[in-house]
């Protein structure tokens, strides 16, 4: 999380940079020879590496398989560019952002053509990636000698820096720790960052994530890009400390060892990730003197590690990780039952503003059809939402009533009529346009960031509002200060407003460890966070006992009386819809049966029918 007002705090982060710092002053004068010189080197490539990856793969939960790939793209570049392969002699501190934007562009590339695939199908193609290029590095010696085929490149220009030289295994290691000081700098800050916050929530659920107005594809393209290019920037400091380059340098077994140090590590968990590095590069060399038991014990640690801490050796403790309070208990020890705090307590009764139903539209449904094969699950349907109303969607199981909410947030496309939002057909909409427009929704069966704290799912929901991009978010200009301080206190005006429910020690606490009824609270929540003017509430009242249903009931007027909001919910709970509505529309296989106040709705003959089942009907309803 990030700190404001810069305070000198021992922290993971100050102890990770006097890490580094000393790695780079002490260290190296402290090796007994070059020998171990040149594996304290490979260790700062490979952290330069694993960070790179704990971006794609841990921050974003991409299966990239084609990563070593663009480290060697990297590689080759700086091969071209800084030797007698073709006679181009670029300085070193010219040559390394070409290199790391090149493999930049190629990730780029690759992304645009793939990134769509999810999971499997993405490791399948990044994988075919990395095998083509391999092939290519190996047969590309002739009849045009460009890579040198199996013997590579080698004998590159000598490293001038500051007028210093660089060519002795210490020079090199000061060289490298520095690079890896940076890339570190990089993910930390990527990661406090809105853009860390959206690839996080991409990792954790990707049409939440989209339906909250993140856009998924172009995020997961970045990702992938800033991947490739760290790889790209290893590639090249790890070649000029080489003076030499290889096909062999770019296996698929190398990507296993860099996926290995993410995941020991902990996948996200960039002080882990650092950790799990310096580690797997150590340890095969200290076990170097078992000879052939040596790859035995490095196996059977990397099995026990994975089999005892699968969340990452270095996840939870002290100092790695921040400590999470038990949730239960108050800061005396006491137990904290659940009940008996009242959600509205800490209401500010001065702000009190009262809305009622306007005589505005501001949702037309116009004729709305979505058939799935033969089964029509939205027929037809026509209704309006006038501007601070709520109106209440209810109907049997497997109604229409979801899928409704689905197209009318993008994730469905219908195929037949009309979404209007204040004059504008949004019906084409993707989920992220439909809620940066205004209209955000809250889902059925509860999408939640589960391994995220209370505060970041809601903090997630301002990306949509907030505008710092890679180099802000980098160096921290005041765009990025001044929108990650508007973040936090839109986050925790939102959370006040669930009273104690949602405030204090739960700001804090993984979603997954709430009760039921609170991660329904925190999607209300999300939903509102993303400064809709429509909530589309699904159910909000599901799986609550009969005290919770009683709040969220009082809460849901709250927000049209006090806050102002327009509230389309489907319910079950017939009391909730009562104490609730303006109006009611009841649905049955996906037609609109009838529309009204409540009272009206509940005597028509129609809605009776469809409830009880007569002539039959209830036999084909399905859950959902
Ligand atoms: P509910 O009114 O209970 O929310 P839904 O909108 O979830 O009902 O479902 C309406 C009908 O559409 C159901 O018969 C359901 O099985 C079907 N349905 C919903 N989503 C899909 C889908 N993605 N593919 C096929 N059928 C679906
Ligand atoms: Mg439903």
């Amino acid at each position: 999380m990030k700190r404001f007002k810069p305070r000198i705090k021992i922290g993971p982060t100050s102890v990770t940079i006097l890490f580094f710092v000393l790695s780079l002053a002490v260290i190296p004068r402290l090796l007994p020879d070059n020998y171990w010189q040149s594996i304290f080197s490979i260790t700062g490539v490979y952290v330069m590496l694993a960070l790179g990856l704990n971006i794609v793969a841990g921050f974003t939960g991409l299966l990239d398989l084609s990563y070593i790939a663009f480290f060697g793209i990297g590689g080759y570049t700086f091969a071209f560019l800084c030797s007698d392969h073709f006679g181009i002699h670029l300085p070193f501190l010219l040559a390394l952002p070409i290199c790391a934007l090149t493999a930049m562009v190629s990730g780029f590339l690759l992304g645009l053509t793939s990134i769509r695939l999810k999971g499997d199908y993405l490791a399948i193609v990044t994988l075919a990636f990395a095998q083509i290029f391999k092939l290519l590095l190996l047969n590309l010696d002739a009849p045009i000698n460009i890579t040198g085929g199996v013997n590579g490149i080698y004998a590159f220009d000598q490293v001038t820096l500051l007028f210093i030289n660089i060519v002795t295994p210490e020079n090199y290691s000061v060289l490298i720790w520095t690079c890896a000081l940076l890339v570190f700098l990089v993910s930390f800050r990527l990661k406090a960052s809105r853009i860390g916050r959206g690839w996080n929530a991409i990792r954790e659920d990707e049409l939440a994530a989209n339906a909250i107005g993140i856009n998924t594809t172009r995020m997961k393209l970045y990702s992938f890009a800033t991947g490739a290019m760290i790889a790209g920037f290893s590639g090249a400091v790890f070649v000029s400390f080489q003076d030499s380059v290889f096909p062999n340098n770019f296996d698929f077994q190398q990507l296993v060892i860099v996926y290995c140090m993410v995941i020991i590590g902990g996948l996200g968990n960039i002080y882990g990730v650092i950790a799990g590095a310096v580690v797997l590069s150590i340890l095969p060399e200290i076990l170097r003197e078992y000879g052939g038991l040596r790859m035995m014990i490095y196996g059977v640690a990397l099995v026990s590690i994975m089999a005892l801490r699968p969340q990452g050796l270095f996840s939870a403790i002290p100092g790695f990780t921040k400590l999470v309070k038990r949730p239960d208990k108050d800061e005396t020890g006491e137990l904290r039952a659940s009940t008996d705090l009242y959600y509205s307590q800490d209401k500010d009764e001065t702000d009190v503003k009262r809305y009622t139903k306007q005589a505005i539209p501001l949702l037309e449904i116009q004729n709305l059809t979505l058939n799935f094969g033969g089964l029509t699950a939205v027929d037809k349907l026509d209704f309006c939402l006038h501007k601070n109303e709520i109106l209440s969607i209810i109907g049997p199981n497997g109604a229409g009533k979801s899928t409704l909410f689905n197209i009318i947030s993008g994730i469905y496309q219908s195929d037949q009529g009309k979404v209007i939002y204040k004059d504008l057909d949004i019906s084409a909409y993707k989920p992220h346009r439909v809620a940066k427009a205004g209209i955000a929704r809250t889902f059925q069966n509860l999408r939640l960031f589960n391994e995220l704290s209370v505060i970041d799912n809601i903090k997630i929901s301002r990306f949509c509002r907030t505008k710092a991009f890679f180099f802000s978010a980098i160096f921290n200009l005041n765009l990025n200060k001044t929108e990650e301080k508007e973040t936090h206190e839109t986050a925790k005006k939102i959370l006040k407003m669930f009273g104690r429910r949602l405030t204090g020690y739960r700001y804090d606490q993984k979603v997954s460890q709430l009760s039921y009824a609170n991660r329904r609270r925190v999607e209300i929540a999300r939903a509102m966070a993303t400064g809709p003017e429509i909530l589309l509430l699904d159910e909000p009242s599901a799986g609550m006992n009969p005290q919770e249903t009683g709040e969220i009931t009082e809460f849901i007027k709250e927000l049209r009386d006090r806050f102002g909001y327009t509230i389309l919910v489907i319910e079950h709970k017939l009391n909730l819809v009562k104490a609730v509505s303006d109006r009611v529309i009841v649905m049955d296989h996906g037609e609109k049966i009838c529309e009204g106040s409540y009272d009206d709705v509940a005597k028509n003959p129609m809605v009776i029918e469809a409830y009880l089942g007569k002539k039959g009907k209830s036999g084909n309803q399905t859950n959902s």
